[in-house]
């Protein structure tokens, strides 16, 4: 359990059998250790349970259809958002149509989709179970690394006596909670034993006791990448300016409201830990102004028409932390938001501040990235340039980490 397995999802598929009921138990067991379930239901499993009682129990939106309440591409979203997909139970026919790359409905396209580990939970007729057919498809898809758990043996609804029935709710919880936490292990590990700092946020330059500078900028993109740096074993400290986004437990925070103190967290972060930092990722919108004198009784309105403001730079964190002498980590990744000639800009900022990577997100939508809850980004290093779709701020979070344990992956091979 703990704060990883909380944060986890499971997209659970309910195929057509009487055992689905079953299925209601898991649903509430999951819940009730706070895992999340995403419920996919075949049309066939409605003739056994409701959708409203898979919606209440699992309190999600119930996804049925591939066509209608489409929009918003349910089949990818749902692969993407998954850590384990469950299919209990599986028919001999949905067991069928995945073996064979069937992509007829909501439930085999999720499947066809996802990149996340498959768990089978099989219910059918003795004779289906043991017929070569499903024998041949359960061989090709266990060659898949999809895993398999059950049938029992038992007597069936229909009266018939041998193996099909499916695992009970305990059996399928228990192995859902081992997969998870074997696939957490794995991802923890490639990350652990390295220190990282990530900037998040707005910053407040004070003009006076009540006014500041500020920007849009909400944390979300930064405070999912400390998150997602964390979940992989990275030992992360995370420099926030004002923000009431939520931080997940486990990530050392250290509170800032300005470019200054900002600068000041992260060098304390740099040079005060025995151990070296690997990794700084700077995706704070630090204002690139403070008042030159921040005034310390409130301005008060006078009769003239125009009002005159003396700003001063802010320290550039992204540039210190890359140029600095003694200290700078492996990995320096800056963020680029431009609203045109978004990859060209990024590149020479790339180069004037001297950080390793750029994330460049295209910020001419306005408010759609900054605040927002998704973004779009590519990548650019010496050597490459990714490029990301739309997607959810963990979700490029997620990707970025990936990149990062990929690169010092590499660096350990040397
Ligand atoms: O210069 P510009 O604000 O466009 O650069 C963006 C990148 O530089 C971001 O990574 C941002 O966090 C960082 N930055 C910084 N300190 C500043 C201004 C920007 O660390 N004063």
């Amino acid at each position: 359990k703990g704060f990883l397995m909380s944060s986890s999802s499971v997209l659970l598929i309910i195929s057509g059998g009487i055992a689905a009921y079953k299925s209601l138990d898991v649903i509430r067991r999951l819940r009730e250790e706070s895992i999340a379930v995403l419920p996919v239901l075949t049309r066939a499993a409605e003739q056994f349970i409701t959708p409203l009682s898979v919606g209440v129990l699992s309190a999600q939106r119930v996804h049925r259809d591939l066509f209608t309440d489409n929009a918003d591409m349910d089949h990818i979203q749902l692969a993407r958002q998954a850590d384990l997909v469950v299919v209990a139970p599986a028919t001999a026919d949905l067991i069928a149509r995945h073996a064979h790359g069937r992509a007829d409905d909501l439930a085999t396209t999720t499947l066809l989709a996802t990149t996340a580990p498959i768990l089978m939970v099989p219910a059918m007729n003795p004779k289906m179970w043991t017929h070569p057919a499903t024998q041949y498809n359960v061989a090709l898809l266990r060659g898949r690394d999809v895993a398999f758990l059950g049938p029992e043996e038992g007597v069936m609804a229909c009266g018939d006596f041998g193996p099909g029935r499916m695992a009970n709710p305990d059996q399928i919880c228990h192995a859902i909670r081992e997969t998870l936490s074997a696939q957490q292990k794995k991802e923890r590990s490639s990350l652990s034993g390295l220190r990282a700092v990530v900037t998040a946020g707005p910053t407040h330059e004070p003009l006076d006791p009540v006014r500041y500078l500020a920007n849009r900028s909400s944390g979300k993109q930064g405070i999912a990448i400390a998150a997602a740096l964390h979940k992989l074993g990275a030992d992360t400290t995370l420099v926030c300016g004002p923000t009431q986004q939520p931080i997940p437990p486990g990530i050392t925070t250290l509170r800032v409201e300005t470019a200054t103190q900002m600068r000041g967290a992260c060098h304390e972060a740099l040079t005060t830990d025995a151990r070296p930092l690997d990794i700084a990722i700077c995706a704070a919108a630090v204002s690139d102004w403070c008042a030159k004198t921040p005034q310390v009784q409130k301005d008060k309105k006078t009769a003239q028409d125009t009002y005159r403001l003396e700003l001063v730079k802010t320290p550039d964190i992204l540039a210190d932390i890359a140029t600095h002498p003694t200290a700078r980590p492996a990995l320096v990744i800056g963020f680029a938001a431009e609203t045109e000639q978004h990859l060209e800009q990024a590149r020479h900022k790339k180069a004037r501040k001297g950080c390793d990577w750029i994330v460049v997100n295209d910020v001419s939508m306005g408010t759609q990235t900054f605040g927002g809850d998704t973004n779009q980004v590519h990548v650019l290093s010496d050597q490459d340039s990714l490029f990301w779709p739309s997607a959810p701020k963990e979700e490029i979070a997620r990707k970025l980490v990936a990149e990062i344990a990929q690169f010092f992956d590499n660096r350990q091979k040397k």
